[in-house]
């Protein structure tokens, strides 16, 4: 067998399936101008890509391998590549509108054969009795338990492989006609950019040492409980059988681990909702409330200038860090949605611009839930209070500090307390740009109209 591997989210060598079936090969990465080209050139997440891609060909040259880097249109690559004799094309999968277009594409060029990978169940594998998707996460999850076998942990042993003989020498850039260029990011059009972010080895330390405090601590905005994996589990750098297998170890240790498992399967339930309904990428799927589009209250969002010192906060965070605390995504999204009374979408592709772990379905469905229109959303009427948010899980303000330094000298508790911040100037900090009581009134009135 001549096989294609076609390493996307599954950028590692262990654990992978797709390297598990052996025979001649040739691994491929492609940088997809499809995508690249709406992104700005300093892009944190090419950056962070472009590096593991490097890493995964070191990996790969270790194994006896290598990884062929292309530049270009997939399917413009494919056509090229299906001259060459191959059999099929080995990919493992990839749920979001674009992916599953380009990839039924690719599909009338190769035999394309597609290796479970990213998520711990295939979408089929979770039905209802009746044969259809689960709408709620509750019975979703219950079932995910039932379900859960040791199959679900498997280790893919890497395969008796034989590397294609072609070029692997740089980046191979298909245009018009067939180019090499130097294996660096500027050839790619981008500058280097690389998030600073921890190694997976430290991240899976302090989640040993983190595991146990968990779900008592995780929303605490100023602990660093969570285990920063979003990322990793992106882009495939750890494989989520080997989180799972690690889970394991540590339960039978004796520690609860169901906290963390729970996360594990909302994104699971995420990807399993985009994947049966796809619509859901755009459209409601519930009621008409479609936010009111203004575009002075979006900007006052995305460059942290709401008053609000939380959702300012967490804005900071994410366009400096490409990163932010759930619950801050949850205060802000409710913000967003409610007091600000944008549209959803607005706020998902805001996201989706700045965030590291990006992930259509996990962001897109979150805001979703957040603005009460989803599968399984939080009911509607359920309007965060950003202030008494950040009371209870920031109360020294110690996060809000961190990001908006102007609010240093300010007293913790006056930065819990919309009425000081309505009726006190800070210097060089706005004061809010809406009332939380008046703003979410409101907005419950507008959701009523349309139910
Ligand atoms: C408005 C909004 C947008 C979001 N957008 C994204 C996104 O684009 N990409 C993304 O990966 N997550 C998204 N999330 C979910 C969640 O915020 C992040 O997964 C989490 O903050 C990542 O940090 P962590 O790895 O330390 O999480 P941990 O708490 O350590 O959780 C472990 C893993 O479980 C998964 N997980 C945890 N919480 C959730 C959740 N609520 N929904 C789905 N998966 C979860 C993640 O893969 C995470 O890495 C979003 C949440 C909200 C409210």
């Amino acid at each position: 067998m001549k096989r294609i591997l076609w390493f996307r989210r599954d950028l590692r060598v262990e654990d992978n399936p797709i390297l598990s079936l052996g025979g001649e090969v040739l691994p491929i990465f492609i940088f997809d101008t499809q995508i690249l080209n709406a992104l700005p050139k300093d892009d944190k997440r090419v950056s962070f890509i472009f590096d593991r891609v490097i890493k995964l060909k070191e990996s790969l040259q270790d194994k006896g391998l290598d990884l062929k880097i292309f530049w270009g249109d997939p399917v413009e690559i494919f056509r090229v590549l299906e001259a060459q004799g191959f059999d099929e094309v080995v990919a493992s999968g990839d749920y979001d509108a674009y992916a599953k277009e380009r990839d039924i594409r690719v599909s009338h060029l190769l035999h394309f054969r597609y290796m479970y990978d990213t998520y711990i169940f295939k979408p089929e594998e979770i039905l209802k009795d009746d044969g259809t998707p689960y709408l709620v996460f509750t019975p979703f999850y219950n079932k995910a338990k039932a379900l859960f076998s040791k199959e679900h942990l498997r280790e893919y042993t890497f395969g008796e492989h034989t590397l294609y003989k072609t070029s692997y020498e740089g980046i191979t850039k298909i245009d018009d006609k067939e180019e090499i260029l130097p294996l660096d990011i500027d050839s790619i059009g981008f500058r280097e950019n690389l998030p600073r972010i921890d190694q997976l080895e430290t991240k899976l330390k302090a989640l040993k040492d983190n595991l146990s405090i968990y779900a008592k601590e995780r929303d605490y905005l100023d602990k660093e409980v969570t285990s920063h994996l979003s990322i990793d589990l992106r882009f495939g750098t750890i494989s989520i059988r080997s989180l799972l297998r690690f889970l394991v170890e540590q339960k039978n240790r004796g520690v609860d681990t169901e906290p963390f498992f729970r996360q594990l399967i909302f994104r699971d339930f995420y990807a399993y909702l985009l994947f049966h309904f796809p619509d859901l990428a755009w459209e409601n799927y519930k009621y008409r409330f479609n936010g009111i589009e203004d575009e002075e209250k979006y900007s006052a969002f995305c460059e942290a200038r709401t008053g609000v010192p939380v959702v300012d906060a967490g804005v900071r965070e994410l366009l400096q860090t490409g990163l932010m605390h759930n619950r801050v995504r949850m205060i802000c999204a409710s913000f967003f949605t409610k007091d600000l009374l944008l549209p959803w979408q607005w706020g998902e592709s805001f996201f989706a611009k700045y965030l590291l772990d990006y992930d259509a379905a996990s962001n897109i469905l979150s805001w979703q839930w957040s603005a009460g229109t989803g599968i399984d959303p939080q009911p509607y009427f359920r309007i965060f209070n950003p202030y008494l948010q950040s009371k209870k899980f920031d109360k020294e303000a110690r996060y809000i500090k961190k990001w908006i330094p102007e609010l240093r000298d300010v007293d913790a508790k006056k930065l819990h307390d919309e009425s000081y911040l309505l009726n006190y100037s800070i210097e060089k900090y706005p004061k809010p740009i809406v009332v939380h009581k008046e703003a979410s009134q409101y907005a419950l009135a507008y959701f009523k109209q349309r139910l």
